[in-house]
């Protein structure tokens, strides 16, 4: 039996699926990844492009050269703007799927990061911050008014 993955975006315009094993998935702290993920980095999973599939809807897609000289193509739902593929012309047998995208990111088995000259402190959560496991309802002293 074949395992298959799902995803999709935030508003189900698009819907993917991924056939066979997926790969490790790098963070990336550099810029380019910071500004698209709006957040302090982004979480790829590495997947061999034959493996993956839009069953429904379709990507529209932002190409820009990269620190490394090379270019990369951001694809990302035309409705809702969630960023769901990267791929470079560079390594066309692979595709980077946004991790958080995937239906169960739970099966995401980072592997290494990269970029980390660029990172932001921000991005090392650390673990002395106070943990709420769900959102946080009240207010604290240090809110801005
Ligand atoms: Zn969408
Ligand atoms: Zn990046």
């Amino acid at each position: 039996m074949k395992d298959t993955f799902t995803g999709g975006c935030l508003c189900g315009y698009v819907r993917y699926e991924h056939i066979g094993a997926l790969g490790g998935a790098n963070y990336c702290h550099c810029p380019d990844c910071r500004r698209t993920t709006g957040s302090a980095f982004s979480l790829g999973v590495r997947a061999r492009v034959d493996s993956l599939r839009i069953v429904s809807g379709q990507v529209n897609a932002y190409t820009k050269i990269a620190d490394s000289g090379n270019e990369i193509t951001r694809q990302f739902c035309p409705e809702c703007g969630s960023p769901l593929f990267t791929r470079s012309p560079a390594h066309p047998e692979f595709v980077y799927i946004k991790a958080g995208t995937l239906d169960d990111p739970t099966l995401v088995h980072p592997i290494c990061q990269i970029w980390t000259a660029m990172r932001v402190p921000w991005a090392d959560i650390g673990q002395g911050l106070t943990a709420y496991p769900r959102g946080r309802l009240t207010r604290s002293p240090e809110d801005p008014k």
